[in-house]
C-alpha cells in the first residue's frame, strides 16, 4: 500500500533521471523497502521509455555517428588523394620547367641573346597565363600549401 512515506510523482521522475542529489537520503532507503514505489518507479521507467523525446535523443546518437563517419571518411580521403595530387603537380611542374628550358627554337638558333631568350620564354609564360594554367597551378599550390 502507498502511504504517506512514499516517494511523491515528482521525486520518482527525479529518481528515473538519476537526480538523486536533489532527493532526501531518505527516499533511497524508502526506495529499497517500499515495493509500491519500486512498482511505481518501474512504471515510470516503461512509460518514460516509450515517449518520443528519447527516441529523438536516439536519432540525435545516429546522426552523430553518422556525421564522425562521414568526417572520417573525408579525411581519409583527403589523406589518401593529396599525395597523388601533390606528384600530379609535380609531374605538370616538371614538363612545364622541361617546355620551357628544351625549346627546339633555342637548340636551333644557339646565336639567340639571353635577352631574347627571356622575352620568348616570357611570352610563352603569358601564353600559358592565357591558357589560365598558371593560375590553376598556383591555386594548386595555394591548395597544398606548397
Ligand atoms: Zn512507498
Amino acid at each position: 500500500m502507498r502511504t504517506s512515506a512514499c516517494i511523491s510523482d515528482e521525486n520518482l521522475t527525479l529518481l528515473y533521471y538519476g537526480e538523486t542529489e536533489q532527493l532526501a537520503p531518505e527516499i533511497s532507503t524508502h526506495l529499497g523497502s517500499c515495493y509500491d514505489c519500486r512498482q511505481r518507479l518501474n512504471l515510470l521507467q516503461t512509460t518514460l521509455g516509450k515517449l518520443p523525446q528519447l527516441e529523438d535523443e536516439a536519432c540525435g546518437a545516429t546522426s552523430t555517428r553518422i556525421a564522425a563517419a562521414v568526417s572520417e571518411r573525408l579525411q581519409r580521403k583527403q589523406r589518401s588523394w593529396r599525395p597523388v595530387w601533390g606528384g600530379g603537380l609535380v609531374t605538370a611542374a616538371s614538363l612545364l620547367l622541361a617546355l620551357l628550358i628544351w625549346r627546339p627554337s633555342a637548340q636551333i638558333d644557339p646565336i639567340e641573346s639571353a635577352g631574347t631568350d627571356y622575352l620568348a620564354l616570357h611570352a610563352e609564360l603569358t601564353l600559358l597565363e592565357d591558357f589560365e594554367l598558371l593560375t590553376e597551378l598556383e591555386l594548386l599550390q595555394e591548395l597544398e600549401g606548397i
